[in-house]
């Protein structure tokens, strides 16, 4: 039997995994019209996998015969006046996030649903990626940002990333 708190959790996380798909597409948009198209795919490829991540949890409750009850997804209302608002606002987003899958752990972890953590362990390992990954945008852009050619080149780096689905199979 699955506990309520934690089936709850889980639930909510689908909601936090497609806001967060929202809210990579938004970042995704102001590149485009900064016609920063590198930019731009690095964040609708973040999206995608934030839809994945969505439909894993989605998956995971479906495989475990949970009740999925789908809300509304938030607007994203964050206001991006330079670059880097939107890569400070990334990483903190997936701080939050990191906290979230932390505290769905903590609750299966109390009441000993090691299938519930075993299947977190792939999304903690995940988190750490993230921020990471939030983190070298910070101290790339900053490091090579404010040179036209420094820009182009650092535009052409993430033009470069390519999707590729999510390593967890449920
Ligand atoms: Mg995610």
């Amino acid at each position: 039997m699955f506990d309520e708190k934690v089936t709850a959790l889980l639930n909510e996380q689908i909601n936090k995994e497609f806001y967060s798909a929202y809210l990579y597409l938004n970042m995704s948009n102001y590149f485009e019209r900064r016609g920063l198209d590198g930019f731009a795919n690095w964040y609708r490829i973040q999206a995608q996998e934030e839809r994945d991540h969505a439909m894993l949890f989605y998956q995971y409750m479906q495989n475990n015969d949970l009740v999925v009850t789908l809300d509304a997804i938030a607007k994203p209302d964050k206001v991006f006046n330079c670059d880097m608002d939107v890569f400070q606002a990334g990483l903190a987003h997936e701080q939050f996030v990191t906290a979230s899958i932390n505290t769905i752990y903590a609750a299966a972890y109390e009441v000993h649903d090691f299938r519930t953590m075993q299947m977190l362990d792939w999304f903690v390992k995940e988190q750490g990626e993230e921020e990471t990954n939030a983190r070298d945008l910070i101290s790339k852009y900053e490091l090579f940002g404010s040179d036209a050619k420094g820009l182009y080149m650092l535009n052409q780096e993430l033009a470069a990333r390519v999707y590729s689905a999510p390593s967890l199979v449920l």
